[in-house]
């Protein structure tokens, strides 16, 4: 990459501000002005802050939103310089799926970010009781997992190592196997990790069915990936926190197993955490959330701090409305802002 797109990309860094590095102080101040104002920032998807590629969109209206914020095209969006962006992605995206009732699992508290149900199979409400998903048959992975994660999930219990498929998943949904990520350069990655599903074998076994995995790049799952989740089971081990705890990958790379499985392009998680005895009722505008959104490649930086955004970049990256159970003042205030991870501790 040229000056001029190591300046642009300077000027992401600088917006990571906008989300807490004010208050992380973790990236090294810049004195270059950023090219993009904070404010622009916030509402760009959250690979402007290190790489966007055509394959990190939805649609190519929110691919065109980048473009216009960066005019020079530092991320190559319109290599063909006709003014509109990455023209091979479909034009805008499906529209949402109606609303579901309110589920009673305690994995899906926070609300159901997809309004997942039974009647769209690349929207599939799959219901256990160690997590609940949206599995995407056109994708061969989840939309999402999302989980609850307490001290009452941990135990003794080793890592059980038997991916398998998933009997669960409707009939004319392909079942994708372990086999199909085999010498693909790919990790079987968890999405419910397995060191959060302790208490018995059949939890621990729950979190190897295919369904809960996605195919990540090596170094990011054993590196920064892996770093975040025990950070996080931290703060339940030594503070009895209790996270609500949503996961999953959007965008394109490339496709495994005869096209069958998507490999996505970035990989997010956002984590709601609740002090010890607090409850759903209890979240407000204090309430930690920790929102990352990493690329899915093997040359990511090693702490996640550097991926921190806020709930609606994710939101806009991915068409989902997170948190939807918790009161719309509220809602608006934790998901426009980053933890401040120096106050937590
Ligand atoms: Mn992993
Ligand atoms: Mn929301």
């Amino acid at each position: 990459m040229g000056a001029m797109g190591d300046r642009f990309l300077r000027a992401g860094i600088v917006g990571l501000g906008i989300c807490g590095l004010a208050g992380c102080g973790l990236l090294p101040p810049t004195t270059e002005a950023p090219l993009v104002s904070s404010s622009a920032l916030s509402s760009l998807p959250p690979c402007v802050d290190d790489d966007c590629n055509c394959q990190d969109f939805r649609d190519q209206a929110s691919a065109q939103i980048v473009l216009e914020a960066f005019p020079d095209d530092p991320f190559q969006l319109d290599r063909n310089g006709s003014g509109a962006a990455c023209e091979t992605l479909p034009l805008t995206a499906l529209p949402a799926d109606p609303a579901v009732p309110p589920s009673q699992s305690p994995h899906l508290a926070l609300g159901n970010p997809s309004n997942a149900g039974s009647g769209n199979l690349n929207n599939y409400l799959l219901e256990r009781s160690q997590y609940a998903l949206s599995y995407n048959r056109d994708r061969g992975t989840a939309n999402w997992v999302s989980w609850q994660l307490s001290a009452d999930w941990l135990g003794n219990t080793p890592r059980q190592d038997n991916f398998r498929q998933d009997g669960g998943l409707p009939t004319g949904v392909y079942q994708v196997t372990p086999n199909d990520y085999r010498n693909s350069g790919f990790d079987r990655g968890h999405i419910v990790p397995s060191g959060d599903r302790t208490r018995s074998v059949r939890d621990n076994t729950a979190t190897f069915l295919m369904t809960n995995i996605l195919p990540q790049a090596p170094e990011n799952n054993r590196g920064v990936w892996r770093e975040l989740e025990e950070y996080s089971r931290d703060w339940v081990y030594q503070l009895d926190y209790t996270l609500l705890v949503m996961a999953g990958g959007y965008g394109e790379q490339t496709r495994l197993a005869a096209g069958k499985i998507v490999v996505p392009s970035r990989l997010w998680k956002i984590i709601v955490m609740l002090e010890p005895g607090q409850t759903l009722s209890d979240i407000d505008e204090d309430t930690p959330v920790v929102a990352i959104d990493i690329p899915n490649r093997n040359t990511v930086q090693a702490d996640w701090r550097t991926y921190q955004t806020t709930v609606d970049r994710i939101e806009l990256a991915t068409g989902y409305d997170f948190l939807t159970a918790v009161p719309t003042p509220v809602q608006t205030i934790l998901e426009a802002e980053a933890a401040n991870l120096e106050a937590l501790r």
